[in-house]
């Protein structure tokens, strides 16, 4: 039986310092050697787990672009070179059934911890506004509304206020695409989306609510997502949401967004 222990450990900023220089070397000779993999021509034989390292190791060592290399330890620049061999041959076995499970992916390029979160919000903004003549946010900074555990984790605070500026930016460049922004006071979690009953405030563990109005019973985030839709299209004339002062907040206004430096993803709408 194979056991998995998960450490927690607490560098000094100095350590920190140590371990970023650390692992953004051995992004680096990962990425180095996957661009050697994919450089080979069709038919021709791929250069062995040792003659990578010479390459991405040893010999880029003494050149300019790659000296800094020397100033960490060889074990773990050697490992990353290991881990893309591992990456190809799970690649391989999966294409010829010789592995259980699911097809894994051609190994990619390594990128920085805030890329891969700005790549992944960048996909699943695209495709909201691709996808949606229009898109109706809440103005709050964690909910999960979204039943998918994958962009729950990436909206943290931060990465939702990411989130709402790609959403505005990317509707603007493109016709007919439009992002509301619903007050964060609308009750939106304790109102039934069917009949509008409003059953009050719920334990966020709560996570089904079966209306005793109509009998309807939902799922948490679900009945909350369609009534941030029907607030931010105005389909919501009850007169227990107006007293809650609703505003509904139109954004797209350009010459507020124009700084932002979309452009280059703009690009997939074409
Ligand atoms: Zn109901």
């Amino acid at each position: 039986m194979k056991v998995r222990y998960q450490y927690r450990i607490y560098p000094t900023p100095q350590q920190v310092k140590g371990l970023n220089q650390l692992f953004g070397c051995c992004r680096v000779v990962y990425n180095d050697a996957l661009a050697i993999v994919r450089s080979v021509p069709q038919g021709e034989k791929w250069p062995s787990n040792a003659e990578l390292q010479k390459l991405v190791i040893t010999q880029a060592k003494k050149t300019a672009e790659r000296e800094w290399l020397a100033d960490v330890s060889a074990v773990p620049l050697q490992q990353s070179v290991q881990d893309l061999g591992a990456a190809f041959k799970n690649f391989f076995e999966s294409r010829s059934g010789k592995r259980k499970g699911s097809k894994v992916g051609l190994p990619r390029l390594k990128l920085k911890t805030a890329n891969i979160r700005k790549d992944f919000l960048h996909k699943t903004t695209t495709q909201l506004i691709h996808e949606n003549q229009v898109v109706v946010l809440e103005d709050l900074a964690v909910k999960t509304m979204l039943g998918n555990r994958k962009l729950a984790r990436a909206i943290s605070e931060q990465g939702w206020g990411t989130a709402r500026t790609m959403c505005e930016a990317k509707a603007n460049r493109v016709n007919d695409r439009e992002v509301r922004i619903i007050s964060r006071w609308e009750p939106t979690s304790q109102i039934c989306s069917d009949c509008g009953f409003r059953w009050g405030k719920v334990a966020l563990s709560v996570r089904s609510i079966l209306c005793v109005s109509c009998g309807t019973e939902h799922d948490r985030d679900g009945n909350a997502a369609k009534n941030i839709e029907k607030s931010g299209l105005g389909l919501t004339q009850d007169s227990k949401w107006t007293k809650n002062g609703r505003k509904t907040r139109m954004s797209g206004n350009p010459t507020a967004l124009s700084s932002q430096p979309y452009s280059e993803q703009i690009g997939l709408f074409a």
